[in-house]
């Protein structure tokens, strides 16, 4: 079994990657999706110039003075009346300017009477005109390949009149978890048996990687068994995982029912071994059956490639600095990725270990983290600012009224 670090396990995975395809949607099913395509602008944006304010259409040079008024335009309806030196149009937000006018003036700012409009103040050229083309030029390239569709980027996607997008096909990714003692929850549990953790946590983390996971549930410590179960899961999947049964114990059959695999020691914590290889031409990965190695293996090895296969130009957890809220020992000779919370206080992020062990089975630290703390090989004291990849990007949500807009009153009856 050779030994690799975290970066050659990476490159080696990365460089087999092949591109899984493009569909096209409807923009109500494109959030969250990545673009296969460029995105060139059909139309300017605005497609004309139009009115910022409820107002007047004017010529500057008259200001200030008394003026005839010709018409009011509406939002939706365009001027028929050219404004001649002397005249002005009454203007609604998002009308179209009419001809001859050059700038708008906001209706505070004036005073009607009858067919008059009185301005005591002066008008810059082009003031309160959203000009054609200031935001988006007709032909541009308003999107790259591998742009992740926002919620501000389907707006776009919709303010330029696209109904559909071709986006990054999402691959389908089969979880099996191996093991006589690992049960589904729900169904009563046999002594020694444990719940299955693993499926549902890939689950989830196959979700939150823009994929579609499908669980083929769990399967005990049996070649037979195992042998079809896999052929059931790669027939159903673009790629395979499965948890469990790649260490070196007496029931660990991976190996030899998969067949075409390697198995690496990847030199970090928690690690054990990683099996990679393919399975009926898909890619494969077997993952350790520790909830915390499974969870850690997938984030750093599966995720990239489910992210590579769907075009994202950058596959990784993004990462931030924080400071450690107290040093720590370590024993040295690999990498260690440290279950950590995130704390903002004053504008500054601090990092706590999460749950109260940090062992490859406790999966509390899982589950109240919110990153890795990325610890080097051979720093045997931490302290200060560290890294830290985030596998959960909800910890801006964390309620703390010195961060961001602080705390909303959200009404009790349920309106807005
Ligand atoms: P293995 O990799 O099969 O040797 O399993 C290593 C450890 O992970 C053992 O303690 C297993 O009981 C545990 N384990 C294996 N599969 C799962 C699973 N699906 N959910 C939770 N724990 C598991
Ligand atoms: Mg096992």
């Amino acid at each position: 079994m050779s030994t690799l670090t975290v970066e050659a396990a990476l490159a080696r995975i990365l460089a087999d990657v092949v591109p899984g395809g493009s569909e096209e949607v409807a923009l109500s099913q494109a959030y969250g999706r990545l673009l296969a395509e460029p995105v060139l602008a059909p139309l300017s944006l605005p497609p004309w110039a139009n009115s910022a304010m409820d107002g007047f259409a004017v010529r500057a040079a008259d200001l200030p003075g008394t003026l005839r008024v010709l018409e009011t335009i509406a939002a939706g309806s365009v001027g028929r009346h050219v404004v001649e030196p002397g005249t002005a149009s009454r203007i609604m937000t998002g009308a179209p300017v009419p001809a001859g006018a050059d700038a708008i003036v906001m209706v505070e700012d004036t005073s009607s009477e009858g067919d008059r409009v009185a301005i005591a103040v002066g008008a810059r050229l082009g003031q309160h005109i959203r000009r054609e083309g200031a935001d988006v030029q007709r032909g541009a390239r308003a999107f790259e390949p591998g742009a992740r569709l926002t919620p501000g980027a389907v707006g776009l996607l919709a303010s330029l009149g696209l109904a559909r997008v071709r986006v990054a096909r999402r691959p389908r990714v089969a979880i099996l978890s191996t093991g006589d003692e690992v049960v589904a929850p729900g169904l009563p549990l046999g002594p020694g048996q444990i719940y299955s953790s693993n499926n549902h946590a890939l689950v989830g983390l196959v979700l939150a990687a823009g994929a579609e996971p499908v669980d083929c549930g769990n399967v005990g410590d049996d070649r037979e068994a195992l042998r079809a179960a896999f052929a059931d899961a790669a027939a159903r999947a673009d790629l395979v995982v499965s948890t469990g049964g790649v260490s070196v114990g007496d029931f660990d059959h991976v190996k030899e029912v998969v067949g075409a695999i390697d198995f690496w020691r990847v030199a970090m914590k928690p690690g054990k071994p990683l099996a990679y290889g393919r399975l009926a031409g898909r890619p494969f990965f077997g993952l350790p059956g520790n909830p915390v190695s499974c969870m850690v293996n997938f984030l750093q090895f599966v995720r990239p490639v489910i992210r590579r296969t769907m075009g994202d130009p950058n596959p990784f957890l993004p990462v931030v600095h924080a400071t450690l809220r107290s040093p720590l020992r370590r024993a040295t000779g690999r990498v260690e990725l440290l279950r950590v919370r995130l704390e903002r206080e004053g504008g500054q992020l601090f990092a706590v270990p999460a749950g109260r062990h940090q062992g490859s089975g406790n999966v509390v630290g899982m589950a109240e983290g919110h990153g890795f703390a990325l610890l080097d090989a051979d720093t045997a004291e931490v302290s200060g600012t560290v890294r830290v990849q985030l596998f959960d990007r909800e910890f801006d949500d964390a309620p703390d009224p010195a961060y961001g807009w602080g705390t909303v009153e959200t009404s009790s009856d349920g309106c807005c």
